[in-house]
């Protein structure tokens, strides 16, 4: 590519034809970008599955953290992980930018790669979206759609009580990757961290980081719970699960109890943090940004479960219990209520 090129010599319809040089054809879209609407053909006899998202600059990421392949990436990765949580297939994506007149050019096209590179990971393939010019930062929307048969199809309604509550992978990671970015190579404040750990540049911090800026969403794991009938509610968790079960709690009109001690935390979050009274227990139950799976499941599919996430490279853990009681407590190991301090990120709160 001509990278003598600014925002300003290429203008709107140059830079969309940028974008749209790295996206190939693919079944299902009959008409992709360059038409007035893209036209696409899902399966017969599958349902439509559409979820939009918007990343604003300092809001959602900070230009100065984010470097734009990972940014390209994390921008359809949250929406795809809405997908993955109802046990859908994403299929097609619509990117629409409002970008400030100085932003490099580079900074966009290391932005597309990564949006293509997460895109082809996924068989999603970028059909079309919008393009103009902002005066206060970058903004990003994502519209991502999936389709799966209406029977598979997980909400947050199904669950029951006595079901079981679970989720994939560690929480707490990309919360305290945050934290790390956040306070640079200063201690966070209220975090009690290893005496051994040296801020800035140790590899575990370097994951905890990776965690935050280049979420992996759980595609296979969401759509092997959907296709075996094991679940009956499912929610990704982008506001951490206390929040996001609540949402589950919430609108399936049951509660719910979550055991402190069985949540799970990577190496890498225990060897930079201190189990001790101030264990930041706040990041695994209320940090943000994990796009893990949440879900519930009568306990007699519990062996079933495992072997079924095994199968998907993805190891998920019962936390707690649905109960029939409305509200989310958590408990420690000996049963007394933990105190919850906040319930997750809240844009207007
Ligand atoms: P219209 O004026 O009819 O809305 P546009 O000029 O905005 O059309 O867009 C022309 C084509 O380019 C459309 O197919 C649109 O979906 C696509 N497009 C615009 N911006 C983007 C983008 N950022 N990424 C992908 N496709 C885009
Ligand atoms: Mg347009």
């Amino acid at each position: 590519m001509d990278n003598s090129q600014n925002l300003s010599t290429l203008g709107e319809f140059g830079l969309i034809s940028r974008i749209a040089a790295g996206v190939s054809t693919a079944d299902g879209v009959v008409t992709g970008i360059g038409d007035d609407a893209a036209v696409t053909a899902f399966t017969p006899g599958m349902q439509l599955l559409t979820s939009t998202d918007m990343l604003l600059e300092d809001v959602h990421f900070r230009r100065a953290w984010h470097d734009p392949y990972r940014l390209g990436r994390k921008s359809l990765a949250v929406s795809i992980s809405d997908i993955a949580a109802m046990g859908a297939i994403p299929r097609w994506a619509l990117l629409s930018l409002a970008i400030p007149g100085d932003l490099p050019l580079d900074f966009i096209d290391d932005f597309t790669k990564g949006f293509l590179s997460m895109a082809a990971e996924h068989g999603v393939t970028l059909i079309g979206g919008d393009t103009c010019s902002s005066r206060a930062g970058l903004v990003l929307s994502v519209t991502i759609m999936g389709e799966q048969l209406p029977d598979l199809i997980l909400r947050r309604s199904g669950a029951q009580s006595g079901d079981e509550i679970w989720v994939t992978g560690t929480l707490g990671d990309a919360a305290l990757g945050l934290k790390l970015l956040d306070f640079g190579s200063a201690q966070p404040p209220g975090l009690a961290l290893a005496p051994s750990c040296s801020l800035g540049g140790a590899e575990w911090h370097e994951h905890l980081i990776s965690r935050l800026l280049d979420p992996a969403p759980r595609v296979i794991a969401g759509l092997a719970l959907a296709e075996s009938g094991l679940a009956s509610s499912m929610i990704d968790i982008s506001d951490g699960i206390l929040a996001d079960f609540g949402h589950i709690a919430e609108q399936s009109g049951v509660g719910g109890c979550i055991r402190l001690q069985d949540l799970p935390l990577s190496a890498e979050f225990l060897r930079s943090t201190e189990m001790s009274d101030e264990f930041p227990y706040q990041l695994p139950l209320s940090g943000g940004e994990d796009y893990e799976l949440c879900f519930t499941a009568s306990p007699l599919n519990r062996e079933k479960i495992i072997e079924c996430m095994k199968k998907c490279g993805v190891e998920a853990t019962p936390v707690g219990i649905v109960t029939s009681l409305p509200g989310v407590a958590v408990i420690h190991a000996d049963g007394s209520p933990h105190a919850l301090q906040n319930k997750g990120f809240n844009h207007f709160k």
